[in-house]
């Protein structure tokens, strides 16, 4: 398929990287001229404008930070609802409100267009590895659509609901992870401080009532897992003023709806007072940070949880 993908970051780099692999034509655009290099690199054409890329596709993928960026793509003066042929279909995979993703959802129908919320989970390891979790809002028409590429970008594909129902499901889950991830990090700063090996009790932990995705795929102390932002100085990976992004989302929809969320409430306090901090551009796992001291630059690929479970035991 042809296919315009406008944004080309953390995430959006691996996910164009895979679709060129499985076969699609991608025309790439982003406002950076560095992270559009790294797309031409990659086998990707460089558009001059999100509408150059788009006149060239059949289909839309952005994948941006904001939902004022996503608004202002696709209904801004010249949006792409406006200005893409009719029958184009528009995958939005950023995380934004489902209010935001419904209106342009709405205004895509109105001018003969297709829309489906599509965001993602699993991370930039996901999007390196093509095993992307999407989260899927809009007709089943338009999914079926949207399946080769998802695939070739994925491994596991939801349809949740219509649209705005995939952004729904993301803010549910990124208000869990992050609740997860600011838990683990103080169990860690607990056992840290009374004399436990971090390495040792992550694999206690690990095989314990206590497991989740933190512990077992994205570890946020350095050194126990080579591959993750942890064991980088917190580079790359999933921005703390993304999670609070999402954490402020999820709030919202909460407080809409009257729904009760204490705990995802003082998560997404610590991860406000985390960014102030000045720690917004580091991965969310460096919230650990906030409970405990850490090694700076663990050199990755220290021994493994497994290896110091052995010399422990
Ligand atoms: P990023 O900041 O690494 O990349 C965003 C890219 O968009 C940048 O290259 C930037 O130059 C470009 N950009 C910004 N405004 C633009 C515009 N108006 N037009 C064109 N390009 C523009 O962000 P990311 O980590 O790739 O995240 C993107 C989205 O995916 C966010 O909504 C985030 O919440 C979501 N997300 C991220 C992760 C993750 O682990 N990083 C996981 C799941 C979902």
């Amino acid at each position: 398929m042809r296919v315009a993908f406008i944004g080309i970051g953390n995430m959006g780099r691996p996910m164009v990287r895979n679709l060129i692999h499985a076969g699609h034509t991608v025309f790439a655009y982003d406002l950076s001229v560095a992270a559009l290099d790294e797309a031409v690199r990659l086998g990707a054409h460089a558009a001059v404008s999100p509408h150059g890329a788009a006149t060239e596709a059949d289909v839309v993928i952005s994948m941006l930070p904001t939902g004022q960026n996503v608004r202002d793509l696709y209904l801004g003066p010249d949006g792409l609802v406006a200005k893409t042929r009719a029958g184009t279909l528009l995958i939005d995979s950023s995380t934004i409100s489902s209010t935001v993703s419904s209106e342009i959802a709405v205004a895509a129908r109105a001018a003969g267009k297709s829309m489906i919320d599509a965001p993602v989970s699993g991370g930039t390891p996901g999007a390196e590895a093509g095993t992307l979790t999407f989260m899927v809002g809009g007709s089943a028409e338009d999914l079926e659509r949207a399946r080769p590429l998802l695939e070739a970008m994925g491994k596991r594909i939801f349809h949740v609901g219509g649209n705005g129902a995939g952004h729904t499901a993301k803010l549910c889950n990124n208000m869990l992870s992050g609740v997860c991830m600011a838990a683990t990090a103080e169990a860690l700063a607990l056992g840290v401080a009374n004399g436990l090996d971090p390495a040792v009790l992550s694999e206690v932990m690990r095989n314990s009532s206590g497991t989740n995705y933190a512990l077992e795929r994205y570890h946020p102390y350095p050194g126990i897992m080579p591959n993750v932002p942890s064991s980088h100085g917190y580079q790359g990976g999933f921005r703390s003023e993304f999670q609070l992004k999402d954490m402020r989302l999820a709030k919202q929809l909460s407080a809409e709806y009257k729904s009760l969320s204490p705990l995802g409430d003082l998560a997404c306090d610590l991860f406000a007072l985390h960014c102030q901090s000045g720690n917004g551009h580091l991965d969310y796992g460096s919230i650990i940070k906030m409970m405990m001291k850490v090694p700076e630059g663990a050199a990755p690929g220290a021994a493994s949880a497994d290896d110091q479970m052995r010399r422990a035991v």
